[in-house]
């Protein structure tokens, strides 16, 4: 069920390995139940990479059923300890394992190896050993004075089988937010990546049987969204779903819940985050952060910082230190290959999602006709789904381009004259993933965190994510948190037990 694939790498070397393309359930990879295959292609240079199988109805319900005869059998047994241990040799295996993970991803998602791909498997090496620590350190519940003849007291329990579905744009990282947290609360799991990058989930799957991780404890079916998605979010045997991705597949994760057995769910959605820049504000640092915010991973990111607010004051200056940090820092390799080190702009992940950013960045410039600043020439012939980050100025409120999500390096950038005016337009959005304010005035800093509508506010940075802190929206960005202790209380639920001592 394995197939070595080519990959040449930064020095033009190849390197080979065995890419599993089943669904892995029970520690097995297995055929799909109805043949059915996805193909998946290399984002920078459009090139056909390999084929793997798609889980059926069928295919997904088997392996929840896998997941609960593991949880009854083996999982719900372990202890905090044998868990802490499990997870350690994932640590140590996917450390062995970090420029494979990475190369892997960068195939499969075109992000720059050096920049990016590697910063992801970083980040979760962190993640792992946070959950890995956190096991036994989890507290049981409360107990609650009241009458003398009673004891009362709360417990933490696993759900039994959790589906989390992940998706494209950290096709691992945001796995590993979901998964490791789920496995130290006691919890087993099905998970689905997206049908665009499931190569680094699926690899991770051999890891899992080499760390030791007993048959049906984690199952992973690659699959469509409407068929995979569709039926672990409809399943009557998971209490429990964890969703990363869309707006609106978010809302339909709320509806199969409510259609099917009410399970609980925890969504990470959609966002638009703003970053305001005060007069007094470094601006050197601001540009920095700012171009990081919407160029990191091609602006395909949750929190990219993708609209600007600007003090009147110091509007002109701020643009040009963002294009010049943009212009020095944020590239397209000139041989368009995500693995050359001169490249730190990944292509878009797939056509559709380039003609959707396209298609915004036409809106911006020939139907609003708004002012465009072009930081780099046209690109030369390429096959890939590069876009040069493109900054709009001057952008009103009302632009299609502040109100949606563009998930590209789209950059508006608006003017402001007082507080109170910039605080309005910032929270006038669906949204509320994350904010970021650039000030040397601690007073008004404060007053921003507080009124501003948004999960993770940043001062005087952007996307500096600490994997110990929650992480979630405000409004229409999500509901429940991952990360920190709340990444394994969320994949918990409260018992409250009355004892009556008579
Ligand atoms: P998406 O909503 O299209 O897909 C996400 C996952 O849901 C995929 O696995 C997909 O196959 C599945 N899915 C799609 N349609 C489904 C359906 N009808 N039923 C069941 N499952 C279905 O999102 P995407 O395009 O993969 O990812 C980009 C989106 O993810 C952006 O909106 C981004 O902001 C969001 N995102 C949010 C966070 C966060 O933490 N808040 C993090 C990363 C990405």
């Amino acid at each position: 069920m394995s197939t070595v694939t080519k990959v040449s790498n930064i020095h033009g070397v190849s390197v080979e390995y065995n890419q599993p393309l089943g669904l892995f359930i029970n520690n097995e990879f297995v055929k799909s139940s109805d043949q059915e295959k996805i193909k998946t292609f290399n984002p920078s240079n459009g090139e056909y990479i390999v084929s793997f199988y798609a889980a059926s109805e069928k295919d997904t319900n088997l392996a929840i059923d896998v997941a609960e005869r593991a949880y009854c059998s083996s999982w719900s047994n372990t202890t905090p300890n044998e868990r802490s241990e499990l997870l350690d040799k994932l640590y140590h295996l996917t450390k062995k394992n970090r420029e494979l993970l990475g190369t892997i991803e960068t195939l499969d998602t075109g992000k720059p190896f050096h920049s990016n791909s590697l910063n992801d498997i970083d980040q979760i090496l962190e993640v792992i050993r946070y959950y890995s620590g956190s096991c036994d350190k989890l507290t049981t519940g409360e107990t609650f004075i009241t009458e003398n003849n009673y004891h009362r007291y709360t417990v933490k329990q696993p759900y039994g089988v959790v589906g989390l579905i992940v998706p494209w744009n950290y096709p691992l990282a945001m796995a590993a937010w979901k998964l490791f947290g789920c496995l130290a609360a006691g919890n087993t799991v099905v998970i689905k990546p997206s049908e665009h990058t499931s190569l680094s989930l699926l690899y991770y799957g051999k890891l899992l049987v080499e760390a030791g991780l007993p048959p049906g404890v984690v199952n992973i079916i690659p699959g469509y969204g409407e068929i995979t998605g569709r039926a672990i979010a409809m399943s009557d045997k998971l209490q429990k779903l964890s969703f990363t991705g869309s707006t609106r597949v978010g809302k339909l994760m709320m509806e199969m819940s409510g259609q099917s057995n009410m399970k609980d769910v925890t969504l990470e959605c959609g966002g638009k985050s703003p970053a305001v820049v005060f007069r007094d504000a470094n601006l050197d640092n601001a540009a920095s952060w700012i171009a990081t915010g919407i160029c990191y991973n091609s602006g395909q990111n949750c929190t990219a910082t993708s609209r600007v607010y600007a003090d009147k004051n110091i509007y002109n200056e701020l643009i040009s230190k963002i294009v010049e940090e943009i212009k020095q820092n944020w590239k397209i390799s000139s041989t368009f290959d995500p693995f050359d080190d001169d490249g730190t702009l990944g292509p878009i992940i797939n056509n559709t999602q380039y003609d959707r950013v396209t298609d915004f960045i036409h809106v911006g410039s020939h139907i609003e006709k708004l002012n465009r600043i072009d930081i780099f020439k046209e690109l030369g012939e390429c096959k890939g789904n590069y876009i040069n980050p493109v900054i709009f100025t001057d952008v009103p409120q009302t632009s299609v381009l502040i109100q949606n999500e563009i998930f590209g390096p789209v950059l508006t950038i608006s003017k402001f004259t007082t507080y109170d005016e910039v605080v309005k337009l910032v929270n006038d959005s669906r949204y509320g993933l994350a904010a970021a304010a650039f000030t040397e005035d601690y007073r008004l800093a404060h007053q921003f965190t507080k009124e501003v509508e948004a999960g993770t506010v940043w001062i005087n940075s952007s996307n500096d994510e600490c994997i110990g802190m929650p992480f979630g929206g405000f409004k229409m960005s999500g509901i429940g948190r991952e990360l920190g202790a709340t990444g394994v209380e969320s994949y918990l639920q409260t018992k409250s037990v009355h004892f009556n001592l008579r």
